[in-house]
């Protein structure tokens, strides 16, 4: 089976491989060595001074950047799932959030967040995805960090890179919280979060004795610039994520980013040529996500027919949109093959004869560029 689904991702052989050794203590040189150089690529991939490692799945990073950089009130950019959450986060710790609500294809408005600034100075973070994973929208991140920062400079931007980190290389300025977390386009098994941190950030941390005990990111902060964990690491996935970053390094960061924006731009132009709907209005280059009424029946059968996973919606559009990752070390013919099964399925449901536009389309943009 094709798992196509915008996280969790396939773990490619060459991470399996390197997990497969045997296991080691966390607390001996040999493994703090992999520890340390996971760190450094890890903040280098990031293009963030400062990282942290937590064992817990993306949501564990998301919780520990509320309580520890939100003292006061939280700005909630809120267009799907995981703006949501954001928010529950946030009303769990008493930070009662103010959200702006968006619909799920609609990106946040710059001005709607200078706006609330202006309107409540008690804002002291802004919570908001570079990519809401809902609806495969891409916020603009980096105008609202840029205009959140010359509204009030001490004010920190929190963004979810969950589903951006590794898949475009983000402008980091006015960043001080970029949260990603393994499954998604890092490829590796669920259960590592990763927070990069701005020199801000950090400093703001080693002011403080931090907040709660798992997710104390104070104490993590200590013992992480000495390339150990305050409770036993994942130690598996930080092994593995060593081997992914290494091997990103050895072919290029901008070498896997350009694949990925190639890839998004030949199946967008695949999918519209066969009448489908791209979903997002700004779409984030993780997925291709489309809209339409039969969108689970076709999901059916590219997954009993032709072996391909691919996601479906949430809520309101749990069966009206399906979502096909673009992340990570995803190849050519992976995506070739998956565009080639949704028009299959379209054929099958009575849509449209099938003629094999879409596996033409996306082979003739991907390889010999959009005409
Ligand atoms: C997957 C995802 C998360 C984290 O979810 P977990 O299940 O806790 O790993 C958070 N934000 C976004 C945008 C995601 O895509």
């Amino acid at each position: 089976m094709l798992l196509m689904t915008p996280g969790p991702t396939p773990v490619p052989e060459f991470v399996r491989l390197a997990m497969a050794g045997e296991s080691l203590h966390h607390r001996t040189p040999e493994f703090e060595a992999i520890f340390e150089r996971a760190r450094k690529r890890l903040s280098d991939f990031m293009q963030m001074p400062e990282v942290l490692f937590l064992a817990s799945s993306g949501s564990g990073a998301m919780e520990a950047a509320v309580t520890h950089f939100c003292k006061k009130r939280a700005l909630v950019i809120n267009a799907g799932k995981f703006g949501e959450r954001f928010g529950q986060i946030a009303a769990a710790y008493g930070k009662e959030p103010i959200e702006l609500r968006y619909p799920w294809h609609t990106p946040a408005s710059v001005e709607d967040v200078a706006d609330t600034l202006a309107k409540h100075p008690e804002i002291d973070a802004i919570f908001v995805q570079v990519c809401e994973s809902s609806g495969g929208l891409r916020h603009p991140v980096e105008a609202i960090a840029a205009a959140a920062k010359a509204a009030r400079p001490d004010i920190f931007v929190v963004a979810d890179g969950i589903t951006a980190v590794g898949v475009e290389p983000l402008k980091v300025a006015g960043i001080d919280v970029l949260i990603t977390g393994s499954q998604k386009a890092l490829m590796l098994p669920p259960g590592l979060a990763m927070l990069g941190l701005s020199a801000d950030a950090a400093a703001f941390l080693e002011e403080q004795s931090g907040v709660g005990f798992y997710f104390n990111l104070a104490t993590e902060l200590k013992n992480q610039r000495k390339n150990t964990t305050a409770w036993t690491a994942a130690t598996t996935l930080i092994i593995g994520l060593d081997a992914m970053l290494g091997h990103i390094e050895q072919m290029g960061r901008e070498v896997l980013f350009s694949q990925t924006l190639r890839r998004h731009g030949a199946a967008l132009a695949a999918v519209r040529a066969i009448g489908l709907d791209v979903y997002p209005q700004t779409p984030a280059l993780a997925m291709v996500s489309l809209y339409h009424p039969k969108a689970s029946q076709f999901r059916k059968w590219m997954k009993t027919e032709a072996g391909v996973n691919a996601a479906g919606g949430q809520e309101a559009l749990k069966t009206s949109l399906l979502r096909l990752n673009n992340m990570g070390l995803i190849t050519p013919a992976q995506m070739g093959w998956s565009l080639n099964a949704l028009e299959l399925a379209l054929d099958a449901a009575g849509e449209r004869d099938y003629d094999g536009t879409a596996i033409a389309c996306f082979s003739r943009d991907y390889y010999k560029g959009s005409q």
